[in-house]
């Protein structure tokens, strides 16, 4: 079943509905949750919003995002959960998860590429470019009217995963969506600027570090930079430093295929992979248990940062041909 009719009617049958993104929060995760959020309050719905992990100070400006519960899952009657922008249980949070065992009826809505989706009801569209797309129609199905603050949370979902409308997922439909949210007077320039114009001061030295370490292929086509602890710890920087640094190797020349590694501890490594044009990153992404999207995609594997990146060049050395 992948109805989105189906989903609303679970939606607007549960009273006190949880809602959660996944692990390292990101814009379109947050500004979906939120919107949804705000949509079924506007039905009565007694809305609960939780995520494991901390939320970005990037993200402050979103509305309602004060309400949203970080860590543990508040004691309450739960009649439902509601998991967006979110492919595979893991990344649901480990507060969150053990909720997959109980009675809890769960309703995955997401855009990521999934044959198997792990909601008893699910709505996955990997044509959307957001998860906020889907919310856009949801509101319209569900006959909510979008005001401002719906605006910038679905702006904020879409313009981020999009990045500013650049990425190969930006679609007619995804303009059109905008416009709708544009005229209830989004604040394009001002959110520019909170989201993409500036970055705090660890960022960019967690950049120079990233940079120091900047590596490309003989064939030129695969570039890669890698992060190690000590320099995470030594800057004080956190997972919403390391976000966006992956497109610097992406933006060289020639690349068609960049990663970043991230020791997490001495044997987990989280890697992310962008493409431009021709490797199917989600497929790569999930020969080493992950996944995501064809030009965007990530894992977390086991293996020291070196183990980790030799195995995981050799595979990408293969896939591109003459490499
Ligand atoms: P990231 O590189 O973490 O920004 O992730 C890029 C895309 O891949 C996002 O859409 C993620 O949802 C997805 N992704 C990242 N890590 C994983 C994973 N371990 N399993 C499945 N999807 C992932
Ligand atoms: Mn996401
Ligand atoms: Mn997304």
């Amino acid at each position: 079943m992948n109805n989105l009719r189906a989903v609303a009617e679970v939606l607007l049958n549960s009273k006190r509905p949880l809602l959660c993104g996944h692990v390292m929060p990101d814009g379109d995760s947050l500004g979906s949750v939120l919107a949804l959020g705000m949509a079924l309050q506007s039905k009565g719905k007694e809305v609960t919003i939780v995520s494991t992990d901390p939320l970005p100070d990037l993200y402050e400006f979103l509305p309602g995002i004060k309400e949203v519960v970080v860590g543990s899952v508040p004691e309450k009657n739960y009649d439902l959960l509601v998991v967006v922008d979110c492919s595979v249980p893991e990344r649901i949070g480990s507060t969150i998860t053990p909720l997959l065992n109980s009675d809890l009826p769960v309703v995955v809505i997401d855009h990521h590429v999934n044959d198997q989706p792990f909601g008893n009801y699910n709505y996955v569209r990997p044509s959307a470019a957001a998860t906020g797309e889907i919310i856009v129609d949801l509101l319209e199905m569900l006959e909510i009217a979008i005001n401002l603050d719906l605006a910038i949370n679905l702006y904020t979902a879409i313009v981020t995963d999009t990045g500013s409308f650049r990425y190969e997922n930006t679609t007619p439909e995804t303009h059109i969506k905008i416009s709708k949210l544009l005229e209830c007077g989004v604040p394009v320039s001002l959110l520019s600027n909170l989201i993409f114009g500036e970055q705090p001061l660890k960022s960019i030295r967690l950049l120079e570090a990233a940079l120091s370490n900047l590596e490309v292929s003989d064939c030129g086509r695969i570039a890669w930079i890698s992060i190690d602890r000590d320099k995470i710890e030594a800057i004080g920087a956190e997972d919403q430093h390391i976000e966006g640094l992956i497109n610097y190797p992406r933006k060289i020349k020639g690349v068609e295929l960049a990663i970043s590694f991230r020791e997490l501890d001495e044997n987990r490594v989280k890697v992310s992979f962008r493409s431009k044009y021709t490797v199917d990153v989600n497929l790569l992404a999930k020969k080493f248990g992950g996944g995501g999207h064809i030009r965007a995609s990530g894992c977390t594997t086991e293996g020291s940062l070196s183990e980790v990146r030799e195995a995981i060049l050799k595979e990408a050395k293969e896939i591109i041909r003459g490499c």
